[in-house]
């Protein structure tokens, strides 16, 4: 029988990717769709009439029920929020009922509606924020450091307790940070290779930048996707790490990404206060150990040069397609 999946945030980076991999395993796709004047599709148009679109808002009970009903899913995977961090100092009300609070709508949905769906939150390593320990595991406590932090812990908790409170089957993927050609511009990745060839091509002098100290374990979105399905494959749900078990700093992806187009980066990165954080994340680095273990997860598929690599040669395609 074919298997039914809701995807809330599916224009994103994740459920765009999360998409092409269960339609390609023969999944009826859902995909909760928030009403914008202008649709954002980048990420989804080569799958736009594959995947059937229910309009709904993740703040709206209601619409949720609607939704569930409408698609009557086998797994949902809530990937939707307000994902950057830096503007949740900005937008922190919004932040929370968007990030947080929303969870419970969706869980709530389910519990009345479908409460057989498994269930996919997706949870992330600024959780560790002030991190406790290295590396950090499903056991490392919390210690988020910003509004987006916060409201992540909130939904991962929620999750936990729908799951042991009416024996839901709800997992959280803790995922570290991943990136791809699809990441937002506004995240340090992207806001990078987009930059590096802009200045290759001539269009841009020079990138700005924030802490170029940080450091973080970035994976690539495409293998991080998986875990996602794997983890809603198992026997019983469970909460899993998910990470290279690698970091970088943000200087050493400067690095790999211009001299990837024979550039030294310190005649292009300026450093500007206005991109640092109020309370920073300084260290992340994840362990995989439990999802190696259960899932069959393999953490080093795509290295972090290999990554920084496609994501340069990615916006080089755009730009060449753009100028002819
Ligand atoms: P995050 O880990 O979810 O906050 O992902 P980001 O890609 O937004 O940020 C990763 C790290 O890069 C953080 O420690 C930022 O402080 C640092 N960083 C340095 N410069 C920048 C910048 O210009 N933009 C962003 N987004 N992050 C920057």
């Amino acid at each position: 029988m074919t298997k039914r999946a809701l995807i809330t945030g599916i224009t994103g980076q994740d459920g765009s990717y999360l998409a092409d991999l269960l339609l390609e395993k023969g999944y009826k796709v859902f995909g909760l769709r928030r009403r914008t004047s202008v649709p954002i599709m980048e990420n989804i148009q080569h799958i736009v009439n594959e995947v059937e679109f229910i309009d709904g808002d993740l703040t709206d009970l209601s619409s949720l029920i609607h939704a569930v009903k409408v698609a009557n899913p086998d797994e949902v995977y809530n990937l939707a929020a307000q994902s950057f961090v830096g503007t949740s100092w900005d937008q922190p009300i919004l932040t929370g009922q968007v990030t947080a609070l929303s969870v419970t709508n969706m869980l709530e949905a389910l519990r009345i509606v479908k409460p057989t769906a498994r269930y996919y939150q997706a949870s992330s390593s600024e959780m560790f924020g002030k991190v406790v320990e290295t590396p950090q595991k499903e056991t490392t406590p919390f210690y988020p450091r910003s509004p987006y932090g916060v409201a992540k812990v909130y939904g991962h908790w929620m999750t936990v307790n729908y799951r042991e409170s009416y024996n839901m089957f709800a997992c959280s993927g803790i995922l570290f940070n991943h990136e791809s050609p699809r990441r937002g511009i506004e995240f340090v990745t992207r806001k990078i290779t987009d930059a590096v060839v802009k200045i290759k091509c001539g269009l841009q002098h020079e990138l700005r930048l924030g802490n170029l100290d940080a450091l973080r374990d970035w994976g690539y979105a495409k293998d991080y996707v998986e875990c996602m399905w794997l983890m809603l494959q198992q026997d019983r749900p469970d909460d899993y790490v998910i990470a290279t078990g690698e970091t970088h700093s943000v200087r050493e992806f400067c690095e790999i990404a211009f001299s990837h187009v024979g550039l030294d980066y310190t005649n292009y990165v300026v450093t500007d206060p206005k991109f640092f954080r109020a309370a920073e994340v300084d260290l992340l680095l994840g362990d995989p150990a439990k999802a190696i273990n259960n899932l069959g997860w393999n953490p080093q598929k795509t290295t972090f040069k290999q990554l920084v690599h496609l994501m340069v040669d990615s916006d080089m395609e755009k730009a060449k397609r753009v100028s002819y």
